[in-house]
């Protein structure tokens, strides 16, 4: 039995186990069995601890440190040209946060602080600050943060209550108590200052369950609990904005902020979770089924990211795999596991088939486009039968 992260009820058992080795964000596999689980009280979803959660972050956690331009496409636009995570989340980050002249604003685990360097670039009347649990990404902040501005481990004391406006992506996901997380936002916020979230959304992306360090599946019920322990409102709360993710606005409230249960919406929210749950219960299933029809086949893998690796870890030991497909021209050329990743258009001819490691709500769509993939002796599996 284990206390809900956002409301500390007690929740029974798991809705999806998965024995070790667990798979992370970074595609690093670490030895626990992989747990999800649901509360019916609030709607929220999470998983299991990690072990050592403090080291792991400081030293082995390292998201585009290899180069400068080394970034996350995220999208590609009309004319087919990548869109990059960090160009997107700072035009976004402006638009949302519509930061008054001069404003003093935090990033808040901050890592290299792209989106804050361009939305910096963009605004230059802006003080930027920053803050990381790491030390690793000093030299990419130095030359545009004043020295002062600039926090590793401890947030200066004398940083409460500073700011505007903080912003910290993709983080909250990660943290083991997220309401405590949010309170310590709050104390560093200016009365009136906005707090700029975003996150996973696990029903846009499900493979986001089974993600080893993202201890938190945030739904719209169990964010506006979460928002409202902290002492904020909720301005608005968006899952459109940026595919995958939630983009939330909060305010800093002084008085505390009363919960609003609406019970309708717990219930969709965890019946969503326990499906997405039992989607990878049927996908564990039929992949292991998978690799025993094709055992000794030569074979590829759809995507490179984290569907793809996690296929790999499933298959490996039966099929012989010759290479990852990947869209994405960064990684084209480097190897994964081993194994080299190729641009989809090269699979060569005696591959028997292909494992799609792709969003099941978006594989068949992307293979379609695919036009190598289509030749009629090719067998393709996908994770959602
Ligand atoms: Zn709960």
């Amino acid at each position: 039995m284990i206390a809900c992260r956002i409301c500390g009820s007690h929740i029974a058992e798991a809705a999806y186990e998965a024995s070790a080795p667990a798979l992370t964000t970074t595609m690093a596999f670490v030895d626990i069995p992989t747990l999800a689980f649901v509360c019916d009280e609030c709607g929220h979803a999470q998983s299991g601890d990690l072990p050592d959660i403090a080291t792991f972050y400081d030293t082995s956690y390292q998201i585009s440190m290899e180069s400068e331009d080394h970034d996350q496409i995220f999208s590609v636009d009309a004319n087919n040209q990548p869109i990059y995570r960090t160009d997107h989340q700072a035009a976004v980050s402006l638009h949302l946060l519509d930061l008054s002249q001069g404003a003093a604003i935090l990033d808040y685990g901050a890592a290299k602080s792209t989106t804050l360097r361009k939305m910096y670039n963009a605004r230059p009347d802006l003080r930027p600050h920053v803050f990381d649990v790491s030390a690793d990404y000093r030299p990419a902040w130095q030359g545009w943060v004043a020295a002062e501005d600039q926090a590793s481990y401890t947030v200066p004391a004398e940083w409460a209550g500073r700011f505007q406006a903080i912003m910290s992506h993709f983080v909250i996901e990660h943290v083991s108590e997220p309401v405590a997380f949010l309170k310590v936002l709050h104390d560093l916020l200016a009365p009136e200052g906005r707090l700029l979230l975003s996150m996973p959304d696990v029903v846009a992306n499900p493979g986001d369950m089974a993600v080893a360090d993202h201890l938190n599946h945030f739904s719209i019920p169990s964010l506006r609990r979460a928002f409202s322990l902290a002492g904020f409102t909720v301005d608005m709360i968006d899952r459109e904005i940026f595919p995958g993710a939630f983009f939330v606005v909060a305010k800093h409230a002084d008085d505390s902020v009363p919960v609003i249960e609406d019970r309708a919406e717990i219930a969709t929210a965890t019946e969503k979770a326990r499906e997405i749950c039992a989607f990878w219960k049927q996908a564990a299933i039929r992949l292991d089924e998978a690799a025993k029809e094709f055992a000794g086949r030569r074979a590829a893998i759809y995507g490179s990211g984290f569907y793809g690796s996690w296929i790999c870890s499933r298959i490996e030991s039966d099929v012989d795999l010759g290479v990852f497909l990947d869209q994405n021209p960064n990684l084209q050329g480097t190897k994964h596991f081993g194994k080299p990743v190729i641009a989809p258009a090269n699979l060569a001819e005696d591959i028997d088939v292909v494992f799609v490691g792709l969003n099941p709500l978006k594989a068949r769509a992307a293979i379609a486009q695919q036009p190598s993939l289509h030749r009629p002796e090719l067998n393709l599996v996908w994770i959602d039968g």
